[in-house]
């Protein structure tokens, strides 16, 4: 199989590089570096099998060439992370949108349409919707957010807006799309630079720093390991009825985020500190925080039969074990 990723070079579209490789398929990837880092191509970049194209799919002239030789496309490629999504707003709405409509379009022109996977995300859910406190976030229920009470909408508003075109291209152009709705996924070659908590959490108690909790530390997370999210992915991307659809992507064990801290400092076996920052000093007085995110996964379920294989202690156990050996490499 053919397979092209745009936004190959960050934490999921590279894990899915990685993945389709092993498996002997021909892995395209396009990314213009401005999250994703090269770094995380280096295991491959002269694999025979690999091809990567330093391109923004805005711009990029030969994005049509390449969409028509795919047999899969993953569009991952979007401006993500809380920090950048509250200080460039207005580039999240315009990157996330046209990057994705530019894309549909070029898979649409070509003769024979490849399998489409494009990235939505659990943000669209907003400010939980559910009733019960505890009630599993599921794709049919109504969202409701606001484009003025936060910045942080923005991005849950490009994904809305991600998840209606591919939607439209299947029902208008029958174009086999699926978005998928990724809870919090978590794995190697995941940055902590734009605000994601694992990765931040194992660096600082692998630094012995303080872990940093936002807010009170009682909002809770499930968190997915991405080599279980690569294959979910792949087998969506194998079922001719996830097309058209709208499916949430992620695993069901819970934890707040304080407990978070506390089990990665314990697997860390640093004593470090645990300190609380206020969200205000955290991200800027423009912030709502999610108390409360789990997937309803019945849907993903009916449509791949997984399993999970990895659960999150054996993910934390893996994340520092890789943090301290490639700190070992770089001050050796
Ligand atoms: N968070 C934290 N400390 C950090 C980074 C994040 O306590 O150094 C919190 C954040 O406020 C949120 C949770 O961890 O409540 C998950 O944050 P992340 O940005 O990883 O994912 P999301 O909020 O999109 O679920």
């Amino acid at each position: 199989m053919k397979v092209l990723i745009t936004g190959g070079a960050g934490f999921i579209g590279s894990n899915l590089a990685r993945y389709h490789l092993e498996a002997g398929d021909e892995v395209f990837v396009v990314d213009d570096l401005s999250t994703g880092t090269i770094e995380n191509l280096k295991d491959w970049l002269d694999h025979p099998g690999f091809k990567f194209y330093d391109q923004d799919i805005l711009t990029w002239d030969g994005l049509y060439a390449v969409a028509a030789r795919a047999d899969r496309v993953y569009h991952m490629a979007a401006m993500v992370g809380m920090f950048r999504v509250i200080k460039e707003p207005i580039r999240v709405m315009a990157i996330n949108v046209a990057g994705t409509e530019r894309l549909l379009r070029a898979i649409h022109a070509a003769e024979h349409n490849p399998r489409v996977i494009v990235a939505s995300s659990s943000e669209v859910y907003g400010e939980n919707p559910c009733k019960l406190p505890e009630q599993a976030l599921d794709e049919e229920l109504d969202l409701n957010f606001h484009a003025n009470r936060s910045l942080r909408w923005n991005y849950a508003i490009s994904k809305l807006a991600d998840e209606a075109l591919s939607i439209s291209y299947a029902k208008q152009h029958g174009l086999p799309v699926t978005a998928v709705r990724f809870f919090n996924t978590v794995g190697p070659g995941q940055t902590g630079r734009y605000g994601m908590v694992v990765p931040r959490f194992v660096r600082q108690a692998v630094n012995n720093e303080a872990i940093t909790v936002f807010g009170e530390g009682n909002q809770k997370r499930c968190f997915c390991d991405v080599r279980d999210t690569v294959r979910i992915l792949d087998l969506l991307g194998g079922n001719q009825d996830a097309c058209g659809e709208v499916v949430n992507v992620g695993n069901q064990q819970e934890i707040s985020i304080m407990g978070l801290a506390e089990k990665v400092r314990e697997i860390s076996g640093n004593h470090v500190d645990i300190v609380r920052i206020p969200y205000e000093e955290a991200y800027g007085m423009d912030f709502t925080d999610i108390f409360h995110r789990k997937p309803e996964l019945s849907k993903m379920l009916r449509l791949t039969d997984y399993q999970h294989r990895w659960d999150l202690d054996d993910t934390l156990e893996d994340l520092v074990a890789r943090y301290r050996a490639d700190r070992k490499t770089v001050n050796s």
